[in-house]
């Protein structure tokens, strides 16, 4: 695994006493310091594509709206990781959020270390889609010393439905939605083991169900399904 710089980068988020943002190039490297330098690249090709890969990474998904008993819609991950009274230092009151948005928050809890884990893994699935753009040798080099291999046979699926995913669905939208999500082995842990892209419909479908939830969910309508003729 390559040697990181981790210098502290400069950022004037609330957040940064808890957890400051680490430069991610490796040790000694020239330049500025960066937090994503693995994302160098598709900032360039297609900013909309790493800007979602960094948001899904280190932010929650909370509800689409922000309001007291909705609580925040976007937040830090490892911000989740504080306790009820930490939170409400920073201003978020977790006693008058709903239970379930209160599990979902901290379902999405995850440390910073995870969240890096995360955004290197999603970046290394997306230059293996079908009509990705071409990796630099920079980047190749980087993701490789994480131990993640490129071979031209592997192609990125859907993690739920195992379809293969196509580079143009980030920018096929629907009503809206971009057609491919990030999403969740078990959707409780956001780790790089754990992470992917899925389908829009694919995880709408899995809902906060694990995989092998689902699949036996699936399995158990099907036979009935088969059955009840
Ligand atoms: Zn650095
Ligand atoms: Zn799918």
């Amino acid at each position: 695994m390559l040697k990181l710089c981790l210098n502290r980068i400069a950022s004037s988020s609330k957040y940064d006493s808890i957890q400051p943002r680490l430069c991610q190039c490796a040790t000694g490297h020239p330049g500025r310091h960066d937090e994503f330098p693995f994302l160098r690249d598709l900032f360039k090709t297609n900013p909309s594509v790493a800007n979602k890969i960094r948001r899904d990474s280190v932010m929650t998904t909370g509800a689409a709206w922000k309001s007291a008993d909705a609580g925040p819609n976007r937040i830090l991950r490892w911000v989740m990781l504080l306790s009820d009274s930490q939170l409400l230092k920073f201003g978020i009151n977790m006693q008058q959020l709903k239970p379930q948005v209160i599990a979902k928050l901290r379902d999405k809890a995850s440390t910073y270390d995870d969240c890096m884990g995360v955004a290197r893994k999603l970046t290394w699935l997306t230059y293996q889609m079908d009509n990705a753009p071409n990796i630099s040798p920079e980047t190749k080099a980087y993701l490789e010393s994480f131990g993640m291999q490129f071979s031209t046979s592997q192609t990125t699926k859907c993690l739920v439905c195992r379809d293969r995913l196509s580079f143009e669905s980030f920018s096929r939208a629907q009503r809206g939605k971009a057609e491919i999500e990030t999403g969740h082995s078990n959707p409780r842990l956001h780790n790089s083991d754990n992470v992917g892209f899925i389908h829009r419909e694919c995880n709408i479908a899995q809902g906060a169900k694990t995989l092998d939830e689902f699949y036996g969910w699936i399995k158990t309508i099907l036979k009935r399904v088969e059955t009840d003729v």
